[in-house]
């Protein structure tokens, strides 16, 4: 007979088995299947698994987030993160600001929308991804167009921008990491760091 069972529901499984065969062994029959009837339903189990990284530092751990809700139209809560025991980095372990994911993600000051400080203001408004990826391209292409530096004294091609920098993020997958690498050096970007200075 071929079961289905996920690492997840193995282990639950498992936990269940052990409860049940330690009072069996010790001839508790009766107490062993009051003892079943009465575990709590596994608390997760009804609620969306999604998987991601953790945003804080290079190390990039694995984690998985449980939501309530519509994950797909962003109407999901979110009940509690752990790492994720399947991915490579962390097999499962957190550290102390790992761990406390929910109460970042959930905090009342997280920035959620792209702000622009236009000229002359002293307070940062909503803009929209559209029209702040728009500016961001414009002013990098005008910005290239007039500084880019195509050949050294000597005559060497060269193809430096110096007067615009790039922040990237630590917290990604290997795959990203390479896009935005290759991305920035062919603009001929020189300035080039993320949090983590890796
Ligand atoms: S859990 Fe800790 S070590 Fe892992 S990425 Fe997050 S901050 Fe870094």
């Amino acid at each position: 007979m071929n079961i289905d069972l996920s690492r997840r529901g193995f282990l639950k499984l498992a936990g269940a088995g052990v409860v049940a065969t330690s009072l069996g062994s010790m001839g508790f029959g009766e107490a062993e299947a009051q003892e079943l009837a009465l575990i709590r339903p596994y608390k997760l189990a009804t609620l969306n698994e999604t998987r991601n990284t953790c945003p804080y530092c290079s190390v990039a751990c694995g984690i998985i987030m449980y939501t309530k809700g519509d994950v797909h139209q962003g109407q999901a809560d979110l009940i509690h993160v752990e790492g994720d025991v399947d991915h490579p980095t962390n097999r499962g372990t957190l550290c102390p600001k790992g761990a406390a994911l929910k109460d970042f993600v959930t905090a009342d000051t997280r920035l959620t929308e792209p702000k622009i400080r236009r000229p002359g203001s002293d307070r940062f408004e909503p803009i929209t991804w559209e029209d702040a990826l728009d500016k961001i391209a414009r002013a990098m292409k005008d910005d290239r167009d007039e500084n880019l530096v195509q050949f050294n004294e000597a005559g060497v091609p060269v193809n430096r921008w110096t007067t615009t920098g790039f922040l990237a993020a630590s917290a990604t997958t290997n795959e990203t990491a390479w896009a935005t690498f290759k991305v920035v050096k062919a603009m001929g970007i020189a300035g080039f760091d993320n949090q983590a200075r890796v």
